[in-house]
């Protein structure tokens, strides 16, 4: 298999788009279900567009908690593991090196190859060496929980920004359709695009998003009607 230097792969760009649509298609499908739901209630504009700010602040807010939990808890992991690395070879450098020496011989470099590459590698970074073929921690992914933190709160923010932009400019006696038919229109764009990026079929990935989009928002009209009927 040849490489070619200016060859891309979709592997490399779509790990934070795929983070960035999944944070924007939350706040989207949350906030305009939202919206609709308070709509549907028959509450005021002004009304509506504080549910729907606060919604758009509270979602931002556990997105952003829930990244940083997890990330942290990866973060931790990993410095665990680099921690044991370290430990070890300090302890057992001859042991390490014939493990890292394994490695290289699994991926198809044979035995005298192997120990020179493990040999230099080591002598170079050994930590670093381990760490990336034997635990595979690459240094460019390594866990940064209060950037995948403000990355999420800020695809959910700019999400959910979308169907509050529609709401505050339709009429009043419109605001159901005119957000369900932008938010509709923001998710099949998103999702057309996510899987565009992800070498994925395009019409597949925006029908797939816009149908639970769709849902969501009916059951929150049901839901806002019923309570709408009820007071
Ligand atoms: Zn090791």
């Amino acid at each position: 298999m040849t490489h070619h230097r200016y060859e891309r792969h979709s592997m490399a760009r779509t790990g934070w788009l795929r983070a960035a649509v999944l944070g924007a298609n939350d706040g989207i499908v949350s906030t305009a279900s939202l919206v609709i739901g308070v709509a549907a209630a028959g509450a005021t504009h002004d009304a509506i567009m504080v549910a729907g700010v606060a919604g758009l602040v509270a979602g931002a807010m556990s997105m952003a908690a829930g990244e940083y939990v997890s990330v942290s808890s990866q973060s931790d992991a990993e410095h665990a593991d680099l921690a044991i690395e370290r430990r070890e070879l300090a302890t057992d450098a001859e042991a390490e090196h014939r493990e890292l020496a394994a490695i290289y011989v699994g991926r198809g470099l044979d035995r005298g190859l192997a120990d020179e590459v493990a040999t230099q590698l080591m002598a170079h970074d050994a930590l670093g060496a381990h760490a990336r073929d034997e635990l595979g921690i690459h240094e460019l992914q390594r866990a940064r929980p209060v950037q995948a933190a403000l990355a999420s709160a800020a695809a959910f923010a700019v999400g959910a920004a979308l169907p509050l932009a529609s709401a505050g400019i339709a009429p009043d006696r419109a605001v159901i359709s005119v957000v369900a038919l932008l938010s509709l229109l923001f998710l099949a764009t998103l999702g057309g695009l996510a899987a565009r990026a992800g070498g994925a079929s395009l019409l597949r990935g925006a029908w797939r998003v816009t149908f639970w989009g769709a849902l969501a928002m009916a059951l929150t009209a049901a839901v806002g009607s019923l309570f709408g009927v009820m007071t």
